[in-house]
């Protein structure tokens, strides 16, 4: 469902031919995971300066916009590696430029540029005592932090001052670092967000490397899968290591276990993309297949046509096709229906600012294809429910095109409390769930429809495990309101409070 939104996508290369055009598809093919920004820090020697310099190039908007002028890549981003970042802000104002990552600096070890993808549950506190020192700050975003902690730490070795940096973080932070050598990617001890190492062959040359939040982005630029940087890892790729063969890796301190964000399966990451060493499709396809146990099609008069599932395009679709195998295995008749067709190329400012700005924007996003639905029971099969508003006007649109009953169907648990590694959802109060208090009849009338079901929180853990062989702990925290690392309930997004 899309009023929650994605968070940021990271991306890193090191040894590359054409490096910022590399991590410029990268950010392409990882554009749903933030849309509001877009930047690229690439790292090149200055023979004018003799030294090395870190160009940088970032703004508001889709990378194609960002990157639309094409010399960007011939005279000011060049250099054989870099980092990029997409921003969806879920700390610090989505206003201020300065929060447009990557971060850069420059400092006694040298240039230094950050990607994150997360969120830190301390930040509130680590920013505090940083301002009672009389720290400065560019930024309203617990990114920053991160530079801050790296370049006041008193360890001598570069790679000991950001493992001592990092150890001081809670909540979630998946990371690539460029720094004048290496380019450093590093998952938080819990690994809430995914983060992927892939490699490209050069013909008679050494390979390039790369790291990617998803697995999508390697596909672009023709790299392949190696593994994941594994929760709680900090591994350096530098010339030394592609010469050897061999990357240094280190072990950031274990804490409170490993749980990464099942969300991220739920309705995040591609289906193509591989995350957390599962493709997202097959995870998805397990959920869908599960509902079908919690929640089935309803059952039709013998003679009367059969129930047509439709999903809500793009993040429902291949739980809805698990769903239909696994309801026709049970014995449920039904079959799937393309009924609701999405308009990909809605920008923001197609939606004009006013009252009917939520409404304008589904019906300018999603549309009915009439003759599929007409006089038909309809399942519809969405993600998740955040807030409802989305799935209500949804429900309105399929019975506005005719159907005889519309039923709808949840390929996740009900969401019940915020989150607070990364992921924008509203307050405890404003989810769909809570406002009824899980009342189902409460809730069904309100959408419109004539039953409503979700999958189960066992169900969920049974279809991720069933996809992994229970290799992996996972947080579901925002279905369960059990948080792996503690959170500051009173933390804002509101720059004005820090
Ligand atoms: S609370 Fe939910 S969205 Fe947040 S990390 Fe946990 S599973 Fe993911």
């Amino acid at each position: 469902m899309r009023q929650h939104r994605d968070f940021c996508g990271i991306f890193g290369i090191f040894n590359s031919d054409n490096a910022a055009h590399k991590i410029y598809l990268g950010l392409h093919a990882l554009q749903h995971r933030g849309q509001e920004s877009a930047g690229i820090v690439t790292s090149v020697f200055d023979e004018v300066k003799g030294k090395r310099i870190m160009p940088v190039h970032k703004g508001d908007g889709l990378v194609l916009d960002v990157f639309k002028d094409k010399s960007i890549f011939e005279n000011k981003l060049l250099g054989s590696a870099g980092i990029g970042h997409n921003r969806y802000s879920t700390s610090g104002a989505s206003d201020n430029v300065a929060n447009i990552q990557p971060f850069l600096v420059h400092y006694r070890d040298g240039n230094l540029a950050l990607g994150h993808n997360g969120n830190i549950s301390n930040a509130k506190e680590i920013r505090r005592s940083f301002i009672e020192r009389g720290t400065l700050f560019q930024s309203t975003a617990d990114s920053e932090l991160i530079l801050h902690l790296i370049a006041q730490s008193t360890r001598r070795k570069q790679v000991d001052k950001i493992s001592d940096a990092v150890s001081q973080l809670e909540g979630a932070f998946s990371l690539v670092i460029l720094t004048d050598t290496s380019l450093i990617a590093l998952r938080d001890p819990n690994g809430f967000k995914p983060l992927a190492i892939g490699k490209l062959s050069r013909p008679g040359k050494s390979d390039t490397y790369c790291v990617a939040s998803e697995t999508c982005a390697f596909d672009l630029i023709g790299a392949t899968y190696v593994r994941d940087v594994e929760p709680g890892e900090m591994i350096v790729i530098n010339q030394e290591g592609i010469d050897s063969g061999k990357f240094e890796s280190y072990s950031l301190a274990q804490n409170n276990g490993i749980s990464q964000c099942v969300f991220e399966y739920v309705y995040f990451s591609r289906p193509d993309s591989k995350i957390f060493g599962e493709m997202v499709d097959k995870v998805r396809r397990k959920m869908g297949k599960q509902l079908a146990y919690d929640a089935p099609v309803p059952s039709v008069p013998e003679g009367d046509p059969k129930p047509i599932v439709i999903s809500v395009p793009d993040s429902s679709n291949t739980a809805t096709l698990g769903y239909v195998s696994e309801c026709r295995k049970l014995g449920q008749p039904c079959r799937y229906e393309i009924g609701l067709i999405r308009n990909h190329y809605v920008g923001r400012t197609f939606i004009s600012p006013g009252q009917e700005v939520r409404e304008q924007r589904v019906r300018s996003k999603f549309n009915t294809v009439g003759g599929v639905i007409k006089d038909r029971v309809v399942v519809m099969v969405d993600d998740s429910i955040v807030r409802g508003t989305t799935a209500k006007q949804l429900v309105q649109m399929v019975r506005n095109a005719g159907a005889k009953e519309v039923h709808f169907r949840v390929a996740s648990p009900p969401v019940i409390s915020p989150c607070f590694y990364g992921m924008d959802f509203p307050s405890h109060a404003e989810l769909f769930y809570n406002q009824f208090d899980g009342d189902i009849e409460r809730m069904k009338e309100w959408l419109g429809v004539d039953s409503l079901g979700y999958l189960s929180v066992e169900g969920l853990h049974s279809a991720v495990h069933a996809a992994n062989e229970g290799k992996h702990g996972y947080c579901d925290a925002c279905f369960s309101n059990n948080y792996p690392v503690p959170v500051d309930m009173t933390a804002s997004k509101d720059e004005n409070e820090w």
